[in-house]
Parts: structure tokens; C-alpha cells; sequence
């Protein structure tokens, strides 16, 4: 697991100064696909951080949940499995989840303590599901929004059609595409990304540099391996001891 965490110093809750803390799990960690066995996953979740997880059916578009401050459990209830791909709140009570097998996983957070999940594939980034939350994140207050990567699948690993190749270079610009292991046209999503964060206006303040398909070892892949299994990006928002 890769773990991260930074104090927000211009956000103070009730219990004192608060922090960000974001969490990208390994295969040792366990599996965090939604459809699989909800007693083991409820134990995988626990190890990780034992609170509120919010998590969706995610479906490569655009669209963003907002976790509400008035949200109470019924309604916490009812978000879970949402057809969506990112997740925003405020809340220091929930944790957001959102899961992948080569897909790219994004955290974000504002220094006054607005938090996003974000599950990013080319699709997604297609659809400016990126944009999206951003937006999403200033609606609720957000100024300054910063964003950590979690692990996805290099442009080494990810030979790419030329039809779908065209469309991202249409959004983003050629440096999107790279060239797979083997010498064929691949897609670049890390790069996507990161070019996405910046036409957002985010700070990219790192994040993992890990191959999906690479890593048979610590991660699952869709892509190279066929995985059914899912790694999960989970950030929350938390109080310095
Ligand atoms: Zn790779």
C-alpha cells in the first residue's frame, strides 16, 4: 500500500487542524472490486481505515456524486453503487473510494478541506470527468485544489487503436501518444492526466509511478492479465494526533 498525508493548514475543524489521508492499495491489501464477497471486502476495507466507505458502480463518464454535509445514514446508504465515476464532500466522517485494474485513480483536496475521489480511464478523461469534479469541488467551497495519481497502466503496456488514439489526441495533443514496449502507437494516460489536472487549474502534488501491468506482484491488471480483482484509491479527510 502507498500511503500519503499532509495537514491542512488553513483548514481547522471542530477537533482542532485536520489532514488529508490517501491510501492506494496493493494485491496484498486484498480485493476491493465492488461485486465480490461483501464480507471480505467490508474486512479489506476495515484494515485500510475503519470508517464510512462511499463507493459507486463506475461506468467510464463523467458524472460526480456529492457527498452532502446533511447526508444522513439512509442516504449515505443510498449513494453506494451509484452509477458515477467521482466522489466530492467535506465530510471528515466518510471515506471516498474508487476502485481500478489499469484505470487511473486521482485524490484531490483543497487547502479549506474539500476532498474528491476520482476513477479516470480514457473515457473518462475523454468525458472531463477530471473537469467535472473540479467543479464539482468549487460548488461545495473549494479554492486552491491540489491532486496525488494513484497507480495506472504505462504507456509501455498500452497499445492503443488508431480511431480512439485520434479522438484523445483531438482533446489533449499528440503528447498523449506514446510508444507501447513493442513499437506500436500507445496511449499515454498518465500524461493525459496530468494534462487534464492543468486545465483544471490543479496542483499536482505527485503520486504513484507504478505500472498496473507491469507489477504482477503488487497490482491487478484488466489490460495484460485479465484481473477481475480491483486496487482501490480511498482518501479521507482525518485530525493530526
Ligand atoms: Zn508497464
Amino acid at each position: 500500500m502507498e500511503s500519503w498525508s499532509k495537514s491542512l493548514e488553513h483548514s481547522v475543524g471542530p477537533e482542532g487542524p485536520i489532514r488529508v489521508e490517501i491510501r492506494c492499495t496493493d494485491t496484498s491489501d486484498g480485493n476491493f472490486a465492488i461485486d465480490s464477497d461483501a464480507g471480505q471486502l467490508n474486512d479489506n476495507r476495515k484494515r485500510i481505515v475503519d470508517r464510512r466507505w462511499i463507493w459507486l458502480r463506475q461506468v467510464h463518464g463523467n458524472r460526480v456524486v456529492v457527498v452532502s454535509d446533511s447526508a444522513d445514514a439512509n442516504d449515505l446508504d443510498a449513494i453506494l453503487g451509484t452509477e458515477a465515476d467521482a466522489l466530492v464532500t467535506r465530510r471528515a466522517d466518510v471515506a471516498l473510494a474508487v476502485q481500478s485494474a489499469d484505470c487511473a485513480t486521482l485524490a484531490l483536496w483543497s487547502d479549506d478541506g474539500v476532498i474528491g475521489a476520482v476513477h479516470a480511464g480514457w473515457r473518462g478523461l475523454e468525458a472531463d470527468v477530471i473537469g467535472a469534479t473540479v467543479k464539482a469541488m468549487r460548488s461545495l467551497g473549494a479554492e486552491t485544489i491540489h491532486a496525488r495519481t494513484g497507480p495506472c497502466i504505462g504507456v509501455e503496456c498500452y497499445e492503443f487503436g488508431a480511431t480512439e488514439l485520434e479522438r484523445m489526441v483531438a482533446i489533449f495533443g499528440a503528447e498523449v501518444v506514446g510508444r507501447s514496449a513493442e513499437g506500436n502507437d500507445a496511449l499515454d494516460v498518465r500524461r493525459a492526466v496530468y494534462l487534464s489536472l492543468e486545465r483544471s487549474g490543479v496542483h499536482l502534488v505527485g503520486g504513484s509511478l507504478r505500472c498496473s501491468a507491469c507489477r504482477p506482484e503488487e497490482l491487478w491488471s484488466h489490460r495484460s492479465r485479465n484481473d477481475k480483482q480491483r486496487q482501490a484509491l480511498v482518501v479521507w479527510i482525518g485530525h493530526n494526533q
